[in-house]
């Protein structure tokens, strides 16, 4: 099973993303998590991204293009992988169509006014990469994480005019791939606005 999740920042696709890997014991491949691990690891390729992810735009196609080609070659995607954040433009998506065959592609919907109330509330603790949202998953102490003490803080493209960019950028560059997929009869819409445990049952039903 291929699978393509596509949607606006904050629409849960990286939440469902976990769930439906375990489920189905296929990676979860996050384009967005493997530059920020570049970014912690001060690797050449997080030196060069840094500043594109902190404003909220786009790292240039043959980058992105390249790291997940050489990702679908390794062992663990042979049986079947979930795409999460990729691909993001119309050349991404033909170049993936030259190396892999996509079975489905789920589009998590969401209204920008709660992109923007789920974005704006996120919280991380930078150690250990856990988060948490000032409404629906507080710390027990404000700012502070529950595990070290230690303070959280706002991710750089969580920042109000980096969120305001990324639905921009979403908006105009990765929104034609619904039509894109749409057109292959790839295309399955799903919800995003119910609580996370409906909107997996949701999924298992669209991949069953
Ligand atoms: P995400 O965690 O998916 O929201 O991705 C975070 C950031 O990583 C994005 O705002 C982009 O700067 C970058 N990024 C992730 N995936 C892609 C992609 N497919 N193409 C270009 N940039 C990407």
């Amino acid at each position: 099973m291929n699978l393509v999740f596509l949607g606006p920042p904050g629409a849960g696709k990286g939440t469902m993303a976990v769930r439906v890997a375990e489920h189905f014991s296929i990676p979860h491949i996050s384009t967005g998590d493997i530059f920020r691990a570049n970014i912690k690891g001060e690797t050449e390729l997080g030196k060069k991204v840094k500043a594109i992810l902190d404003a909220g735009n786009l790292v240039p196609d043959e980058l992105t293009i390249d790291l997940v080609r050489d990702r679908l070659t390794k062992p663990d995607a042979q049986n079947g992988y979930i795409l999460d954040g990729f691909p993001r433009t119309i050349p991404q998506a033909d170049a993936l169509a030259g190396f892999s065959t996509v079975t489905k592609a789920l589009n998590f919907v969401l209204v920008d006014e709660e992109v923007v109330k789920r974005l704006s509330g996120r919280r991380v603790h930078p150690g250990s990469g856990r988060t948490y949202h000032v409404l629906f998953s507080p710390p027990k102490v404000a700012d502070t994480d529950d595990v070290t003490g230690e303070p959280l803080v706002i991710r750089p493209d969580d920042q109000e005019d980096a969120i305001r960019n990324r639905l921009e950028v979403y908006r105009k560059q990765t929104e034609p791939l619904i039509e894109y997929y749409q057109s292959k009869n790839l295309l399955v819409d799903i919800d995003s606005s119910p609580a996370p445990d409906a909107v997996f049952k949701t999924v298992l039903n669209a991949l069953s």
